[in-house]
């Protein structure tokens, strides 16, 4: 049964959840804080999410025996969510841009939905279910919370994203390549399998790519900045429409992106990346005509953060010296003699 949470207790939670700069940490602290004073039997933070046309809900934290648990960063891009469409009320909740629905639940419970509202668009929701109905009070406490956790959730969202493109910017690039990196196990740790999975064509990895805009210097001088501008919020667009949901798309500087691709082959991320660059090409840019982009990409192994970038680096500064516009894949190059591989992996203060 619902209690009228102490001002103490409720201060506490305050304090928690207004005190991380992490999206992981900033729901863990509202699922707990809801579990806690509002005395939730069940409280899940659900990602929505578009795979082609379709709508997705997966969960991103839940309640497990009283503790709020997540899924892994990593994990969380592969795991398959259920169509949204299989749940009418949130559909309902959505449709009609609602703050709340309350729903009750075959077994006697009594669900809430509640979408987080940002820019009008929503990419995260509560599931609340409470074995008693809502009272006035309960409702009042939930609604102080959820209004502080949309706050939180749009100042965080501001501090990861670059203001021009809006993609992600190189702060949070840092942030999640490097728990990308330490999440892959190191070579030897599992070497059999390690042979398997060289020798299969479908083995799946993850890859880091970096796009730099061909000659860009050359449309600021000929065209002025605010073409420049023009050019990388529609680059940024192309590159939003060329890549999956389970990918992430960064401004790493001035013209320059990365892209974490995950789980596909080498062939696939030939081709997701060939796409791109092509998409770019094909694109009529108002006033300034044709853009093209170089592209260097690298299998994510378990080197160092400062070892892959300079072998992406590498990669791009081939496709860039070998006549732009192209796709190069850093292994292949070593692997063709076109590239050596000792030049930045012994030499970390290349960085
Ligand atoms: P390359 O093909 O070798 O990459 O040549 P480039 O001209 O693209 O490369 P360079 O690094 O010399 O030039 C990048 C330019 O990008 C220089 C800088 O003034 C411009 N730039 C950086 N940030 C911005 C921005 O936010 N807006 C605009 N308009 N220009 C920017
Ligand atoms: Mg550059
Ligand atoms: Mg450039």
């Amino acid at each position: 049964m619902a209690q009228t949470p102490s001002m103490e207790n409720l201060l506490k939670h305050l304090v928690e959840i207004t005190g991380h700069r992490d999206h992981n940490l900033l729901d863990i602290s509202v699922i707990s804080a809801l579990s806690d004073l509002v005395g939730a039997s069940q409280a899940r933070v659900l990602e929505i999410f578009r795979v082609r046309d379709e709508l997705f809900v997966r969960p991103r934290v839940w309640l497990k025996e009283g503790k709020a648990v997540s899924v892994d960063d990593l994990a969380d891009g592969e795991q398959n969510g259920e169509p949204l469409a299989d749940f009418p009320a949130l559909v309902n909740c959505i449709e009609k841009h609602l703050d709340s629905v309350e729903e009750d639940t075959p077994n006697g419970d009594y669900a809430l939905w509640v979408p987080v509202w940002l820019n009008d668009k929503v990419s995260t929701c509560l599931h609340i279910v409470n074995t008693a109905p809502y009272t006035h009070s309960t409702k009042d406490v939930m609604a102080g919370i959820l209004n502080v956790y949309r706050n939180f959730q749009s100042l965080l969202d501001y501090s990861e994203r670059d203001s021009l493109t809006g993609l992600l910017n190189r702060k949070t690039f840092d942030e999640k390549f490097s728990k990308m990196t330490a999440y892959i196990a190191p070579p030897d740790s599992n070497s059999a399998n390690d042979g398997e999975r060289r020798n299969s064509d479908e083995a799946r990895e993850h890859w880091m790519a970096m796009v730099d805009i061909d000659h860009f210097k050359r449309i600021n001088d000929t065209f002025g900045h605010l073409y420049g501008d023009e050019v990388l919020i529609l680059v940024a667009n192309l590159l939003r429409a060329s890549f999956r949901a389970q990918d992430r798309i960064f401004r790493f500087g001035g013209e320059e992106f990365m892209i974490l691709l995950r789980s596909a082959t080498l062939d696939d991320a030939r081709r997701i990346f060939e796409r791109f660059r092509a998409s770019v090409a094909q694109f009529n840019f108002p006033q300034v005509g044709q853009v093209t982009v170089s592209l260097g990409f690298v299998k994510i192994s378990a080197q160092t953060p400062v070892v892959l970038l300079g072998h992406a680096d590498q990669a791009l500064y081939y496709a860039k010296t070998h006549g732009r516009n192209q796709v190069c894949q850093y292994e292949e190059l070593v692997a063709n003699g076109l590239l050596h591989s000792g030049v930045s992996n012994d030499s970390v203060e290349f960085f």
